[in-house]
């Protein structure tokens, strides 16, 4: 019997000691038990010296920055001291509900990959009806682009609705996006040294962690200003993640093999590991279930992304954030935007409150969560990640 007194802290819960995630609250960097937030500097006695100078930070950077060694390390006296029938000396447990979370990193470059066959041909579908759905670059290479780094805010921050130019019937209108989406996405925290061309068989001692990631998406802004370079302003508005990172140590039964390239990958792209992740996601909107998307029908893993994104001898450094796109699948309830699940607003979404919903109107909470099964029948979780839309300034 561990010393820990919660419920939820037991392996068939997602967030028991198989999960053990980092967040930084008020009283600094902590890790996850069940229900409670443990801070770790009023037991920093109770690690290495190498350990507790990690462990005392505001945030997690020097964790980021200490690399795969020092994260196991970590990770395995975190474990002996949550299972553990005594207390070590001065923990004290601080409810969830009662602790006020902050990014818990300081998010370097962020980019943001394209990485679901089914998402992509069902917005080439929408956006490009006269065009093919897929275009011809997107079986070669995971498509991707540079994001806003600033503007990366922790799960519960509330997201106020952009405004900006659309196409009108005679020329652009400005005004607050009225086609305001989600995007639900999987996000990868990256530390260890600096590195470029990573090959994908390293691309796991670059990747510290895992959260859930909601790409906030003006549709409206994004249709008239995308091409030719891409998304821009209706993106970088404001981006969610999780407020508590999975290490990727947790996720390690949850590998699975990707879908199969329908030809030959360029070698840096090949990969001899297994790097998909069974990962089992809900998005619901106001309270209602509305898609299970599942991470496993994603066609590009997180090795690829990394080896794709220091091929060209661009390095990654810790703090780097990357994220794998929306998470949509081959039916309805794999959608993991509202632009696809209600087909542009042609089949808008009933919810249990009887509200029909097309796009997010102002006071709508979104909330995505998943789970991925762990050792010994155990549950691992990731995310949540939560906002709340406000009216335009
Ligand atoms: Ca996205």
């Amino acid at each position: 019997m561990s010393w820990i007194e919660d419920e939820s802290f037991t392996g068939d819960q997602p967030f028991g000691p198989q999960t053990l995630p980092y967040g930084v609250i008020n009283e600094g960097v902590a890790v996850r038990v069940g229900d409670h937030a443990l801070p770790l500097r009023p037991i920093a006695a109770s690690f290495s010296d190498r350990l507790a100078e990690l462990v005392t930070a505001n945030s997690l950077d020097p964790l980021l920055a200490a690399g795969r060694p020092r994260w196991s390390e970590l990770r395995a006296r975190l474990t002996e001291l949550v299972t553990a029938t005594a207390a070590p000396r001065n923990a004290g447990l601080v409810p969830l509900r009662d602790t006020t979370n902050r990014l818990p990193f300081t998010v370097a470059d962020y980019v943001d990959f394209y990485s679901s066959r089914h998402h992509a041909e069902n917005v080439g579908k929408i956006f490009r009806p006269d065009g093919a759905p897929l275009l011809p670059n997107w079986t070669h290479l995971p498509v991707g682009y540079h994001g806003r780094a600033g503007t990366v805010v922790v799960s519960g921050t509330e997201v106020v609705r952009p405004k900006g130019q659309r196409k009108g019937g005679d020329g652009p209108v400005f005004g607050p996006s009225t086609r305001l989406d989600i995007e639900a996405e999987v996000g990868f925290v990256c530390g260890g040294p600096v590195t470029s061309q990573i090959p994908t068989s390293a691309a796991a001692e670059h990747v510290f962690g895992v959260v859930l990631v909601n790409d906030w998406s003006a549709r409206d802004l994004q249709a008239w200003e995308y091409q030719p370079l891409g998304p821009f302003l209706s993106k970088s508005f404001a981006t969610s993640v999780s407020a508590w990172i999975t290490p990727l140590e947790a996720l390690a039964v949850a590998r699975i093999p990707s879908p199969a390239p329908e030809h030959a990958l360029s070698p840096y792209l090949v990969q001899d590991q297994s790097w998909g992740l069974d990962l089992s996601m809900r998005v619901s909107w106001n309270g209602t279930v509305v898609a299970t998307p599942w991470f496993g029908h994603m066609s590009w893993t997180f090795a690829q992304q990394v080896a794709h994104m220091t091929v060209n001898g661009a390095t990654l450094r810790p703090g780097d954030f990357f994220a794998s796109g929306t998470v949509s699948g081959p039916e309805k309830r794999h959608r993991g935007s509202f632009l696809e699940l209600t087909w542009s607003g042609r089949e808008p979404v009933v919810l249990d409150d009887g509200a029909e919903r097309s796009f997010l109107e102002d006071g709508d909470m979104v909330v995505i969560t998943a789970t991925a099964p762990g050792e010994y029948g155990s549950v691992v979780g990731v995310g949540e990640v939560r906002g709340t839309v406000v009216a335009a300034d």
